[in-house]
């Protein structure tokens, strides 16, 4: 579904992605770690043609982006993308909220609008949760809106960029049963985490970057047994 064939992405004089090989196929769950600075948010960025590659090759969902003729909103019809920041409208109620985009874009009725508000709420765990507007609902359930938001555009693939970043303990834990949960239905994801129980758990592959370059990837256990100073000290376990 994503293939990175050696991409390179600058800003300015400071190259950022320094040759990325990456493959994410249809249901396959890809978790990037890494240090600040280390790329990973760029890396997802490319994805979804937030930011354009310098050199190499990106396939998402079929189309190639670095030939500059992709219909970004097209694109990122297939591609959703979750940030910390949930960025939901505070003056309209969560099923307005989920409901935009596909309304605009899909041109689906009320009536319709609201069988599918009520469908991706209960992928979330908020159907009870409709009628409200984001400042009733903590931080955890307004980032399961975000989530639900995504899934009503019937993405291919959704990237998450460090969504729980601004969570309480408390509440990171139900954010991410439920990217866990749509793992398990079979979803698509390439997720950015600093929780490695987690990116342990859910993905199918940890690539760890580090200078903008993948220097080890692999299952879960290749946090338990690092090949690379590097990776050993960001797991934390010596040197
Ligand atoms: P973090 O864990 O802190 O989120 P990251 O691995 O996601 O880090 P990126 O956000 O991809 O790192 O940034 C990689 C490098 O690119 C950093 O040095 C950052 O300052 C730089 N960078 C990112 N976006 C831009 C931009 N729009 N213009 C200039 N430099 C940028
Ligand atoms: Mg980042």
């Amino acid at each position: 579904l994503v293939r990175f064939q050696g991409v390179r992405k600058s800003f300015g004089e400071l190259e950022v992605l320094k040759g990325i090989d990456l493959e994410v196929k249809s249901g396959e769950v890809v978790a990037l770690i890494g240090r600040s600075g280390s790329g990973k948010s760029t890396a997802l960025r490319c994805v979804n043609g937030l930011e354009r590659i310098n050199a190499g090759e990106l396939t998402v969902c079929g189309r190639t982006l670095h030939d500059g003729k992709v219909d970004l909103r097209d694109l990122r019809q297939d591609v959703g993308i979750v940030f910390q920041s949930y960025n939901l409208f505070p003056h309209l109620t969560v099923e307005q909220n989920v409901t935009l985009a596909p309304r605009k874009v899909h041109k689906i009725g009320s009536k319709e609008a609201r069988e599918l508000s009520d469908q991706v709420l209960a992928q979330v765990g908020l159907s009870d949760k409709a009628k409200n507007y984001p400042e009733q609902l903590s931080g955890g359930q307004q980032q399961r809106v975000a989530i639900a938001r995504s899934l009503a555009m019937r993405p291919k693939l959704i990237l998450f960029d460090e969504v729980t970043s601004a969570l309480d303990p408390e509440l990171t834990g139900e954010v991410l049963r439920v990217i866990a949960k749509l793992a398990a239905e079979g979803m698509t994801m390439m997720l950015v985490t600093h929780e490695m129980a987690f990116a342990r758990s859910v993905a199918d592959q940890i690539v760890f970057m580090h200078q903008g370059r993948i220097w080890e990837s692999g299952k879960g256990e290749m946090l338990d047994n690092p090949q690379t100073p590097e990776l050993r000290q960001f797991v934390g376990n010596g040197l």
